[in-house]
Formats: structure tokens, C-alpha cells, sequence
């Protein structure tokens, strides 16, 4: 059940940087009444007090919080985003390779091209909760992954 008010906690955050220039930050909430988490994505610069909230996912919906982070490739900047995903849901992104742009998730929460059911090859998705106190610098290919998160600090 959810809450009528939820009593969000944050988390943590994700810097997204491209080698030492910050991109934007991707943050989390935590509901400490009913577990629901909420997500925002932070750009740089000036914003309004609602910019960038990308809104809540109830416990038990099946669904998590995804970052699918983008390989720049010519007119494309790298870029990391956060989406909304379930088993069998789809995601559909600018990609530097068409095929990439039109994702299923998995059962296991893996991603694979609608197109052919392989792997996408420039983009890379981490699971939201996972990369919080940590950072995604997309400066090389496949992004460099990073959590301060219990288990001490790792590479993803
Ligand atoms: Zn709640």
C-alpha cells in the first residue's frame, strides 16, 4: 500500500561525469514509510525547484530505476539517464547506433536490442540504487563505474 504522504530520505548520488567535467548528477529517495524511491536527475546550472524530478516508484510495482548511459559518437554527446524499467518494458533512447536506440528488459534485468536480441553496443545500463555514492565517467568506452557503497569501494 502506498502512502497518502510519503517521508522521502535520500539516499545518495551518482555523479555523471566525462573525465573531470561534471555532466549532471542522478539522486535517489527512499520512502522510510513504505520503501517507494524516487529519483531525480540534477543538470548543471541554474534550474527551477522541480527540474529534474523524474518522479516514484512504488514497492512491490516490479519496477526499478535504470541508468542508461550513452556512448558519445560524432554529433552525440555522451550522456547518462535515468528511466523506469520492468521485465519485458521497453526503452527507447537516442543512440549512436540505431539498433541500440529501442531496448527489452530482461528478467534479470539485463537489456537487449528489440532489433536482434543482442547486447547494445553503446550503451550501458546499471541499476539506479546500485551506482548511488558513486560515479559513471563516460570518458572511455565501456564507462568506468564506480560505488563507495558497502562492500567497500568497487568498480562496477
Ligand atoms: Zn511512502
Amino acid at each position: 500500500m502506498g502512502c497518502e504522504t510519503h517521508d522521502y530520505l535520500y539516499i545518495g548520488a551518482c555523479n555523471v561525469l566525462v573525465g573531470e567535467e561534471l555532466l549532471k548528477v542522478l539522486e535517489a529517495w527512499r520512502c522510510r514509510a513504505c520503501g517507494a524511491v524516487l529519483a531525480g536527475e540534477r543538470p548543471m546550472g541554474p534550474i527551477s525547484s522541480t527540474d529534474g524530478i523524474l518522479g516514484s516508484i512504488p514497492p512491490n510495482s516490479g519496477e526499478r530505476w535504470l541508468v542508461v548511459a550513452r556512448q558519445g559518437v560524432g554529433s552525440l554527446p555522451p550522456d547518462a539517464i535515468a528511466v523506469r524499467a520492468s521485465p519485458g518494458s521497453r526503452i527507447s533512447v537516442d543512440a549512436a547506433d540505431p539498433d541500440d536506440s529501442h531496448l527489452i528488459v530482461k528478467q534479470d534485468w539485463s537489456v537487449v536490442r528489440e532489433a536482434d536480441g543482442s547486447p547494445p553496443r553503446t550503451l550501458r545500463t546499471y541499476d539506479l540504487l546500485s551506482v548511488l555514492k558513486g560515479y559513471i565517467d563516460l570518458s572511455v568506452w565501456p564507462p568506468k563505474a564506480f560505488t563507495l557503497q558497502p562492500g567497500g569501494p568497487r568498480q562496477l
